[in-house]
């Protein structure tokens, strides 16, 4: 099913003009509106009238966190307050949380970009969503929450944590449809099991998870422990909250809203735009919301972009899964490393839990790295040689595909802390030291 057809199946060239007269807009809006804005184009040399269209984005000046850290609050938005009708803040863990103002149309906005990727998982008026993103400044719950109103369908507001009530509900009102973050899908799958209700008793079908990366592999684990489709939802706080993008029924990459958020890739160390295809830094500019549209938005996600039409119908472009953020990185003895690299391999190793940890340190200027997984209560054994035959092989493939032996230690089953939001997976000492 699709949500908005003409949108969402517009032939390219079409797109490319709508794209054009939204961004136009956009940057007349921002320079006449928003201080910030006006000073770095006029530093730039840039009046609006130079922007004549697509080819003429890599012209504009970036955004990025930082400038809405120093523009704290509200400095970026590009109307008065009274045209404000929500504010969210991103769950940044370290100082001032980002802060981000919606005006009635961009709430409408986010409804319709919302309605299209809930649409795309196949639920509907018919079903009850569950959702178990958390509700409040973080925009997880509150996101999915007015998708599910817009398509219709019967909103279960849940919130994160409280898991015995989660599942009971689940159960009792035959939530058909899921949305939270995988890590905590994870955990709800382990709760169910332990409820002791048979898994035919639940009308479950469909996962709507993000907000943080997840990988084919564990992908794979939440569709086989939950018994549903588990989906992709992209978004993030500053360019509007989940709704960005959206997978479809084929799986396949994450359609985005580029009627609304328009993509580009490019190198994250020079900033130089990179051909289709290319892995980079996703960067958006917002080129129809009102409150705080921002221009060129550097979301230090690394990705790639494929503008293929998809078997679903849809013409609108796919990013394909997201290694992680740039910041994400870890470089250890000089190697770069993703966690999604080591959850990769952790999923296919069958005596292993999806659940990890990894801590890096540094000792007599050596970085140190340590991998703590979880083994299956069923698989795991006082048997020294054959919990050292265990270790050995996942040494083994850590090493063939990062090129790093980490020092893996089993853990017994459960031990490894549950999350009920974005997981922390990391701990690296060496930030500290
Ligand atoms: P914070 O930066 O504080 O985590 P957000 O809650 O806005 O703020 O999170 C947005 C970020 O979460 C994205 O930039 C991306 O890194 C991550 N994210 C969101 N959805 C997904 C997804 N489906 N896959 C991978 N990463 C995601
Ligand atoms: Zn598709």
């Amino acid at each position: 099913m699709i949500w908005n057809e003409a949108i969402e199946c517009m032939r390219r060239d079409e797109m490319r003009k709508l794209q054009e007269m939204r961004f136009k807009r956009t940057v007349e809006r921002v320079y006449h509106n928003c201080e910030p804005y006006r000073k770095r184009m006029q530093e730039a040399g840039i009046a609006p009238d130079d922007f004549r269209g697509i080819d003429d984005v890599a012209k504009l000046p970036f955004t990025s966190k930082k400038d809405l850290r120093d523009y704290y609050p509200f400095r970026l938005l590009s109307v008065p307050m009274s045209e404000i009708v929500r504010l969210q803040a991103s769950s940044g863990t370290t100082g001032k949380p980002i802060v981000v103002g919606y005006t009635r149309r961009d709430l409408g906005i986010w409804s319709e970009v919302g309605a299209r990727c809930f649409t795309a998982y196949g639920l509907g008026k018919q079903d009850v969503v569950q959702v178990s993103y958390g509700y409040g400044l973080f925009t997880g719950g509150l996101g999915a929450h007015c998708a599910v109103e817009t398509i219709g369908g019967a909103v279960l507001p849940m919130s994160s944590g409280n898991t015995e009530k989660q599942i009971m509900l689940m159960h009792d009102f035959g939530a058909v449809g899921l949305a939270c973050t995988p890590s905590y899908a994870l955990y709800l799958a382990d709760a169910m099991k332990d409820s002791g209700i048979p898994r035919e008793e639940f009308k479950l079908k469909v996962g709507a998870f993000g907000a943080e990366p997840w990988t084919e592999a564990m992908r794979r684990e939440l569709q086989e422990k939950l018994g549903i489709k588990a989906y992709d939802l992209y978004g993030l706080t500053e360019i509007i909250g989940p709704g960005v993008g959206h997978e479809c029924a084929c799986q396949n990459g994450t359609h985005l809203c580029e009627d609304h958020f328009y993509p580009e890739i490019v190198d994250p160390t020079t900033g130089e735009p990179l051909p289709a295809g290319q892995t980079g830094e996703l960067v958006f500019s917002t080129i129809s919301k009102e409150g705080m549209p921002l221009l060129r938005f550097r979301t230090r996600d690394l990705t790639s972009l494929n503008y293929e039409p998809c078997l679903c119908g849809r013409t609108s472009v796919r990013m394909n899964r997201i290694l992680g953020r740039c910041d994400d990185m870890l470089i250890i003895r000089g190697v770069n490393v993703f966690p999604s690299q080591l959850e990769a391999v952790i999923c296919e190793i069958d005596e292993l839990e999806p659940h990890y940890f990894i801590v890096v340190d540094r000792v007599n200027n050596l970085d140190t790295f340590e991998v703590q997984v979880e083994v299956k209560a069923e698989f795991y054994s006082d048997e020294m040689n054959r919990m050292l035959d265990l270790r050995r092989r996942i040494i083994h493939r850590l090493q063939s595909v990062i090129g790093l032996s980490p020092d893996v230690k089993l853990v017994e089953p459960r031990s490894i802390e549950r999350s009920q939001g974005k997981a922390k997976r990391v701990l690296d000492k060496r930030k500290f030291n």
